[in-house]
Order: structure tokens, then sequence, then C-alpha cells
């Protein structure tokens, strides 16, 4: 039996133990498994096998097994490449393909979890709004190109700023929304005044530089994810009027 159980790969020794004793011990009809079974030249193929006792003694006792045996190695590789890509095309689907940070779906589904009852106690979160300052007359001086330029670089930077439990997303053309679990509004205006600096001060080569404005709120209990982003955008307005490069 060790021929069989030597060769099996770690990995799929429990399970296909089990699947065996379940039919040898009665509790199931027939066994059916997929385990990677070591071959002569040291690769590991997957096999499917299915089977079940075709005779016992007096006592039920398992006497005779019989099945069949699949080498599924092409159809497990399809698969695995297949997640693969279904993982590259949900990270595509949920990454802003300038700046490479979270889109504005990413964020609306951070914030949909952040904000679910039923999988979470409400603990105080709080976002920060940022809009780059005059950037369309940026566009109009220096051409598209190097506006994107200051997206992408804007959006690093910001990244960086960040907490690892923080969401940074472009929520917009020319902004970016920032989500802080777990934190207050203090500690948020914190973290957006520290950010708007890190923008001010920041040199990206040959071009002026930019500065951001920034609507900091809590979010309120039981409130909205809309409202929440209604008021933040609020308070960047604000910002603009008290004369830009600043949070409120
Ligand atoms: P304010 O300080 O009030 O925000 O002024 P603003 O000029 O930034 O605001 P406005 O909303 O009028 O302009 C936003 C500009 O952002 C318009 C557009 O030219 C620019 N923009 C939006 N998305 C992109 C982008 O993907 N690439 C580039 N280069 N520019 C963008
Ligand atoms: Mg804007
Ligand atoms: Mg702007």
């Amino acid at each position: 039996y060790s021929f069989f159980t030597d060769a099996l790969h770690p990995d799929d020794h429990k399970s296909t133990m089990q699947a065996m004793l379940d039919a040898m011990f009665q509790i199931k009809p027939v066994y059916e498994c997929e385990y990677r079974i070591k071959t002569k030249d040291g690769q590991y193929r997957w096999y499917y096998d299915r089977g079940t006792i075709t005779q016992r003694d007096k006592d039920g006792k398992a006497l005779f097994v019989a099945g069949i045996v699949f080498d599924v190695t092409d159809k497990k590789n399809d698969e695995f490449l297949l997640k693969e890509e279904n993982r590259s095309l949900s990270i595509e689907a949920y990454t802003d393909p300038l700046t490479q940070i979270s889109n504005r779906r990413a964020l609306q589904d951070e914030l949909e979890q952040l904000v679910n009852p039923h999988i979470r106690i409400q603990r105080p979160l709080s976002i920060i709004l940022f809009d780059i300052d005059n950037f369309k007359q940026f566009n109009d001086e220096y051409g598209h190109l190097a506006g994107d330029k200051v997206l992408k670089s804007v959006a690093n930077e910001l990244s960086q700023s960040i907490r690892g439990f923080d969401t940074l997303g472009r929520y917009g053309g020319e902004e970016f929304l920032i989500i802080l679990p777990n934190t207050n509004l203090d500690k948020a205006l914190r973290a957006a005044e520290r950010a708007r600096q890190s923008i001010e001060t920041l040199v990206i080569d040959g071009l002026p530089k930019v500065t951001v404005s920034g609507g900091v709120v809590q979010r309120e209990e039981d409130e909205s994810i809309e409202t929440m982003i209604d008021r933040a955008d609020h308070k960047l307005y604000q910002a603009k009027n008290q004369g830009r490069n600043r949070v409120c």
C-alpha cells in the first residue's frame, strides 16, 4: 500500500485517506477523490479516482475494491490557468489604469463592506476626499501628458502617506478618496493635513508644484455612503472657497 501512499502528495494525503476510510466503513457508498502522485520523472500529476467496495466479509469488512483512475493533469492545469486569469481580470476591474491605485468601483465595494452591519459592528470610519487645485489650468498650460504625470505622482505620494489598512483610490478625474477604518475625525484630519503637506512639497521633474484641497468627514451613525461622500464633497468645496491647498 505504501507504493501508493509514498508517491501521494503530502497535501492530498489526509483528504484521500478520509475518502477511502469513508468508503471502507460504509459511511459513503463510493469514494471519490482527486490527488497528486509523484511520477517516475519526479513531477506530480493529478488523478481523479472513484470506486466502491465490491466485496465484504460477513462482518462487513472490506475485501475488494473496484474503481477507475483518470489522469486529469491537463484539466487541472487549465483550471489553474483560468483561475489565474480570473484573478488578474478582477484585479484589472478594480484598478485605475493610469495610476494603478483602486478605482471608484473598488472604493465603493470597500465602503459597502465597512458599513455593512451584518459583518461588522459600527466603529469610527472616516474618509478624505482630495481634489487637485486648478488642474484644468495646469492641463491647459502644460498639456494633458504632463497632467497625467502629475496624477500618477500624486497617487503615488498619497499611497505612501496612508497606513496599511487605509484604502486610497481614484474617485474621479483628479479626485482621490482615502478610506480610513477605525479612525475618528480628529485623526483623519491630521492624516489629511500630513498628506496635503506631502503633495505641496512633492517635486515632479520639470513641472511646477501642485496642491490639493481636501474634505474630511467621520461617518455619522447609520449614515449612508452617499450622504457621507456628499458631506466630504461639501467640505472640499469649503476648502476650495477658503483659498485651496488646505483641508476642512
Ligand atoms: P479646482 O481647484 O476648483 O478643483 O479647479 P480644477 O481646475 O481642478 O477643477 P475642474 O473640475 O474645473 O477641472 C478638473 C480638470 O481635471 C479637468 C481636466 O482637464 C482634468 N482631468 C481630469 N481627469 C484627467 C486625466 O485623466 N488626465 C488629465 N491630464 N487631466 C484630467
Ligand atoms: Mg474635481
Ligand atoms: Mg480640481
